[in-house]
């Protein structure tokens, strides 16, 4: 007889998947509580400030409910801190099957059009752009609708 079923490791993987956004969550609200002083806490768990940061920055970044797009924790944290460009590039990888890497070299391709196209060297002013769509030299998305 088995003693691990199919749905059974289905479901430690979506456990293990949603951990790293649990953990952040937990952190939020440990910080809420404790103000500063949850800080000490965080640093008694023996991960790196790295690995906080990026757990405590994804919690604050993306609310429960906008953790929509079936991807991994790790695309998320992956694609930036440009919410706008964030959600745009996971969106992507989800329809194209991106690797991390991909989206990694398609974020990278965003901010170098960032840089060069739209930072203000006049290049872009006053009408809008072939490649992404948007108009003038802010890299801000329009909002929609
Ligand atoms: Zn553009």
């Amino acid at each position: 007889m088995l003693t691990m079923t199919k749905s059974e490791l289905l479901g430690l993987i979506a456990d293990f998947r949603s951990l790293p956004w649990e953990i952040g969550d937990a952190m939020v609200e440990l910080e809420r509580d404790l103000g500063a002083r949850a800080f000490a806490v965080f640093q008694e768990t023996g991960l790196s400030d790295a690995q906080l940061y990026d757990l405590i920055r994804m919690a604050h970044m993306w609310a429960p409910a906008e953790r929509n797009i079936d991807l991994s924790w790790s695309y998320y944290r992956d694609a930036g801190a440009d919410k706008e460009v964030a959600r745009r590039l996971l969106e992507a990888t989800h329809r194209n099957g991106w690797s991390r890497e991909q989206l990694r070299k398609a974020l990278r391709a965003i901010r170098r059009h960032e840089q060069d196209d739209h930072a203000g060297d006049g290049k872009i002013k006053d009408r809008q752009c072939n490649e992404c769509g948007r108009s003038g030299w802010s890299w801000k998305p329009k909002a929609s609708s």
